[in-house]
């Protein structure tokens, strides 16, 4: 668990990290939101940057009125991702 970070890790955060837009977006194949979140389950660099932007979204989903266009099985992932990271 504590092996620290090898080239190809870091290599794989950030190809997992450019698609996490489209993750958020409902875009992303079904196979790749599953190698995204399992990823995500191990590493706490890529889960930090996903609650940001989780975070982010839900924000601006209580700020403004319109809801955004998230699909619901995405928005459901993602209120479960941060209801699991709360205290
Ligand atoms: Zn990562």
């Amino acid at each position: 668990m504590s092996k620290p970070h090898t080239h190809d890790d870091v290599a794989r955060c950030q190809e997992l990290l450019g698609q996490l837009n489209e993750y958020v977006d409902g875009e992303l194949a079904a196979e790749l939101c599953r190698d995204l979140e399992e990823h995500m389950a191990g590493c706490a660099d890529c889960r930090v940057v996903f609650d940001t932007l989780a975070k982010t979204i839900t924000l601006y989903h209580q700020l403004d009125a319109t809801p955004i266009a998230l699909p619901a099985d995405v928005e459901e992932r993602l209120l479960r991702r941060l209801s699991l990271g709360a205290p």
